[in-house]
């Protein structure tokens, strides 16, 4: 059997270090055993994929070195590999589980199920759908679709014992039936879920290993079941560890940047991320952590992958990294520091503010420092403000946060300024009052070159960072004024429609 692995990235938004960590494990063992390596994408939720996102995830991806050998960009045998083009593969074959009595209509609406929901929440019970459209004669069913009633297709689930399955990492695992949900597989809209759609790719791209985050062990006993339904043998499943935030808190945003651009923006080399994401659960024979994207894969081996909480911890990155910085020659290093910061492209961004405000050259770096490095330490002084306590900046701050994340797919200049005039009118501010903090959240102080030209340059991570930088600088949020501003943010967007 020839070893084929695969990512399977959902384009809904940045791209994730979890998105790299699973690809390069994934890459490695393809490679250590001459197989292939495959990227798809899983786009089915239409509402929240976006082409952005996509071309994100598979530049980063390309940026750290793990390359795939079929995928929606390269072509192979085994495409499309964008789940969106593959929608009468999974019609089809949710057909077939109809016809073999393995699946079935359900026309049960949203209330209904949420009522249901509740109730069963009321008792205590576990929640999940009961089975009404089951006992449905097919004469009936089929009457109802040809009156053009709204319906999905849901699967059959036993409803006593336990599946019993192997994972690669943890052995014979066990999930009791009961816990399983009648799944629904394809959406009144006729796309199919990520249980339906998995599966199906995962056989028809003959994809041998299933090497994924342990976020997806509990959909196991579904996906077991569809092949067993469709008669195909499953792959080997291997559910790696979570990456963690120091906390022990599954690796999340708010407590530490989650986009592989953002370390790519703030200085760190590709090898330096991929070395340390490779840390993350797996280790050198020979104790050694500095080593290549070709090392690992010279000695990978799944049973050198230990199943402990990978914390990610960005001193030991910026350690690693600088470990990586020594290790290049001058000459390498000052090509390095060209294409990230010294290059055309991202200086002709700069230099057209800059020649309106300069009378000599030697002025160029103090004005645009915080958009070619770090920008000056923050302080609590910095951020005082004519009109507004730190309480109140730290609501702007936070406000002005949540504003911009969803516009992270039109981060324009003309975009962000709109946006955060209309936020500042909503929360009865002077738009000055709302971009004074933002000022010196960017640049560590009160004057900048054009803001919102500062903003697009810096783009949506490192401005996203910086903000929330700030808001730890005066103090940060608890969980308890977290969840107290997202009730007041909540009301400010409703009130405005
Ligand atoms: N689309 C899923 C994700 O975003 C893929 C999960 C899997 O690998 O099966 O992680």
């Amino acid at each position: 059997m020839s070893v084929r692995t695969r990512v399977a990235p959902s384009p809904t938004g940045d791209p994730h270090v979890g998105n790299a960590y699973v690809a390069l494990f994934n890459y490695c063992f393809a490679k250590k055993h001459g197989g292939s390596f495959v990227m798809r994408i899983e786009d089915t939720d239409r509402e929240r994929s976006n082409p952005y996102s996509e071309n994100q995830i598979l530049q980063s991806l390309r940026w750290l070195g793990v390359s795939w050998d079929e995928g929606p960009d390269v072509g192979g045998d085994h495409g499309p590999y964008r789940q969106s083009e593959r929608s009468a593969i999974y019609a089809e074959h949710a057909k077939r589980l109809i016809d073999d009595g393995h699946a079935f209509y359900c026309f049960c609406t949203t209330e209904r199920l949420t009522t249901l929901r509740s109730e069963q929440a009321a008792r205590k019970e576990q929640t999940g759908y009961d089975g009404l459209c089951l006992g449905l004669a097919a004469s009936a069913s089929e009457s109802r679709r040809a009156a053009g009633e709204s319906c999905v297709v849901r699967m059959k689930v036993p409803s006593e014992g336990y599946c019993e399955f192997h994972d690669y990492f943890r052995g014979k695992t066990e999930i009791p039936w009961a816990q399983i949900d009648m799944q629904v597989l394809l959406k009144a809209d006729g796309m199919p879920t990520y249980h339906l759609a998995n599966v199906i790719d995962d056989h028809l791209m003959e994809i041998s290993h299933v090497i994924r985050g342990e976020e997806w062990i509990n959909s196991v006993p579904k996906h077991l079941l569809l092949y067993r339904y469709l008669g195909w043998e499953p792959p080997v499943l291997a559910h790696l560890p979570l990456l963690r935030n120091p906390d022990k808190s599954k690796l999340s945003k708010r407590k530490n940047p989650t986009s592989i651009d953002y370390y790519r923006r703030i200085g760190i080399l590709p090898e330096a991320l991929l070395n340390f994401l490779g840390l993350m659960g797996f280790s050198m024979p020979d104790g050694q952590e500095r080593f290549s994207l070709e090392a690992m894969v010279a000695v990978f081996d799944l049973e050198r992958v230990s199943l402990g909480s990978p914390v990610f911890d960005l001193t030991k990155l910026r350690w690693l990294n600088g470990q990586w910085i020594r290790s290049l020659s001058t000459d390498e290093f000052e090509e390095r520091v060209q294409a990230w910061l010294l290059n055309r492209d991202y200086l002709s961004q700069i230099t057209p503010l800059i020649q309106e405000r300069v009378e000599t050259l030697a002025e160029l770096a103090p004005l645009a420092d915080y958009l070619l490095g770090d920008p000056t330490k923050l302080t609590r002084d910095a951020l005082a403000h004519k009109a507004l306590s730190p309480d109140e900046v730290k609501k702007v701050l936070q406000f002005s946060l949540w504003r911009l994340e969803a516009l992270t797919d039109r981060w324009l200049r003309d975009e962000l300024h709109e946006t955060l005039n209309a936020l500042a009118s909503q929360m009865q501010l002077s738009i000055r009052d709302l971009l004074a903090p933002i000022f010196v959240a960017i640049s560590g102080r009160s004057v900048t070159l054009p803001l919102f030209d500062s903003l697009e340059i810096l783009g949506s991570d490192l401005t996203r960072a910086r903000f929330r930088d700030a808001i730890d600088v005066l103090g940060g949020l608890g969980t308890k004024a977290q969840r107290r501003l997202e009730k007041e943010y909540q009301a400010l967007a409703e009130l405005s429609g």
